[in-house]
């Protein structure tokens, strides 16, 4: 069982450290959960200080296939992997929506990660019409073929109409995608839409819920610690 917080765009260093701190405390006694924070680029380095010697990894939001090179605004894995950062996300919906990544981005995006020794986070998920025109099954396919099951790859199934909207998918809905998802790929699968501390235990019951990819209730810290102590109960 996985539990990662997507922070966005939120938290500089200073919030970083503080919100670091308060979750070495929080969760000191927690067992069989793997916890990771993804905060923004400039604050990875203070949190692999705050948070080394615990279990808790840091990843980053993003990751370029090369290795260095005139990509401004990029950066690359062997430079994470040089902070300490044990992995990263990869084809948020956000990526996707407001920056123009395609699927063929995201693999290669993915293979790069995992060659340098990153663990990956791999996102996926339907738009809502997409959902209304019955085409899920296809999406997630389609977003799925870059991908091949590895050691260190897992995938977060976000379905975009759930991310930052407040609604969740219900039980059914997240266990019937799920389960598509891994007769396609057997990996991990986590999540990710929507997730709070009130729902978080039903949805991380579901035999094809490996965790969660946690982005608004993951910025407070009494919240995303619930989580991480629910998904140890699941
Ligand atoms: C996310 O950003 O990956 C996410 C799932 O966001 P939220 O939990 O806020 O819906």
């Amino acid at each position: 069982m996985l539990i990662a917080g997507n922070w966005k765009m939120y938290k500089g260093q200073g919030e970083t450290a503080e919100f670091c701190i308060d979750l070495r405390r929080h969760l000191a006694d927690l067992e069989g959960v793997e916890v990771a924070v993804c905060p923004p680029f400039t604050s990875l380095a203070v949190a692999v200080q705050v948070l080394a010697g615990t279990d808790v990894a840091v990843a980053a939001q993003n990751v370029y296939w090369e290795p260095e090179g005139a990509f401004t605004g990029e950066v690359s894995a062997p430079m994470l992997r040089e902070l300490g950062v044990y992995g990263a996300i990869v084809g948020h919906s956000e990526r996707r929506q407001f920056f123009g990544e395609t699927d063929e981005g995201v693999g290669r995006r993915t293979r790069a990660a995992l060659d340098a020794g990153l663990s990956v986070i791999a996102c996926v998920g339907e738009t809502e019409e997409e959902r209304e025109r019955g085409e899920t099954e296809d999406v997630l396919r389609r977003q799925l073929s870059v991908l091949k099951a590895e050691d260190n790859l897992v995938v977060a199934y976000e379905p975009v109409w759930a991310i930052g909207t407040g609604k969740t998918a219900t039980p059914e809905i997240a266990q019937q995608a799920h389960a598509f998802i891994k007769s396609l790929l057997d990996v991990p699968v986590l999540y990710g839409g929507s997730v709070k501390p009130e729902n978080a235990e039903e949805l991380l019951e579901l035999p094809a819920v490996d965790g969660a990819l946690v982005g608004g209730a993951s910025l407070d810290v009494d919240s995303f610690a619930s989580i991480c102590l629910s998904a140890s109960r699941s």
